[in-house]
């Protein structure tokens, strides 16, 4: 499980459960385990500082990569 958080203001976002290898580009909505300051506004995912974490598109978020950082181990 992964802590995904905001680069600017260090708030925890939210817990995802990632599967493979490689960078968070993505991810999936129904992986996403507990939400912290995130909300959604105008089709983007954004922490409460205003920091865009990236872009709704239906069934993922698409991320912004200098937007989050994340601590934890990847899975799967
Ligand atoms: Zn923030």
């Amino acid at each position: 499980m992964l802590t995904i958080k905001c680069s600017r203001c260090k708030s925890k976002l939210y817990k995802y459960y990632k599967v493979g290898k490689g960078k968070v580009i993505k991810c999936h909505k129904s992986r996403i385990k507990k939400q912290f300051g995130i909300y959604r506004d105008n089709g983007n995912y954004k922490c409460k500082c205003g920091n865009i974490i990236g872009s709704d598109e239906d069934s993922y978020i698409k991320m912004n990569n200098k937007a989050f950082i994340y601590t934890g181990t990847k899975e799967g």
